[in-house]
């Protein structure tokens, strides 16, 4: 009995955690866990010199959705980009997280630049593909903006440094007219969408 008891209370604990941890609208990691997850990540893909990867995206124009079709379906529509994100993370590798209202954050280590950019363009375009009818004011289907960043070998600049740069790439993603994928290589060169690259002297005026 005294057993049962203290399982039963290690597991009550574990659940409080997790539940601590967890976005409760779509199930994935919440801020909290984001910057738990990656301060230690990037610590660890600076001792292991391991490419490191941090992508932000934004469903768009989502006051527009809101303001159509209500708060209730925007929460639908915020855990459908949710489900079609997480549904692409490859297990033990990429890490997704709701970083807040309709903005999204996911880390992912090893691969190149090259290759997120071509796998987030998978899941942009999987967003695009669901279909979800947007006020035709300012869109066809909902969408999202995606922004980001590969370090290779990580450098000791600094994880902020990097989310600016980040930060920076869905900026022009979203000045690029939306629905798109912004990437900041290993040398800091832009990589864009094809066909909806904008003016190439409009590019990296971030303050990089
Ligand atoms: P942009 O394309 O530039 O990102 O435009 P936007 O309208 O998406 O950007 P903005 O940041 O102005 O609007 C975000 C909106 O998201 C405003 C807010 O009402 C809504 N929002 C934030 N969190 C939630 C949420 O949990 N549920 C719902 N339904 N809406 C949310
Ligand atoms: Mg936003
Ligand atoms: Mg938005």
């Amino acid at each position: 009995r005294m057993v049962n008891t203290h399982v039963k209370l290690y597991q009550y604990r574990r659940q409080a955690e997790r539940q601590s941890m967890t976005d409760q609208l779509t199930g994935i990691a919440n801020r909290r866990r984001y910057e738990r997850y990656s301060a230690a990540k990037w610590r660890e893909a600076l001792r292991l010199q391991i490419p490191f990867s941090v992508c932000m995206f934004d469903i768009d124009h989502f006051k527009v959705y809101n303001d159509t079709f209500g708060h209730p379906a925007g929460d639908k529509a915020i855990s459908a980009v949710a489900r079609t994100a997480a549904a692409h993370m490859k297990p033990g590798v990429d890490f997704l997280a709701r970083y807040g209202g309709e903005e999204f954050v996911m880390l992912s280590m090893g691969d190149s630049a090259g290759a997120i950019f071509a796998r987030l363009k998978l899941i942009r375009q999987a967003v695009e593909d669901l279909h979800i009818p947007h006020n035709p004011a300012v869109s066809q289907w909902l969408t999202v903006s995606m922004g980001g960043v590969t370090v290779a070998p990580p450098t000791g600049c600094g994880y902020a440094f990097f989310l600016q740069v980040a930060d920076a790439m869905l900026y022009d993603a979203k000045r690029f007219a939306r629905n798109q994928v912004v990437w900041a290589d290993e040398q800091l060169r832009q990589l864009c969408e094809t066909g909806k690259k904008a003016d190439p002297s409009k590019l990296l005026t971030c303050g990089l």
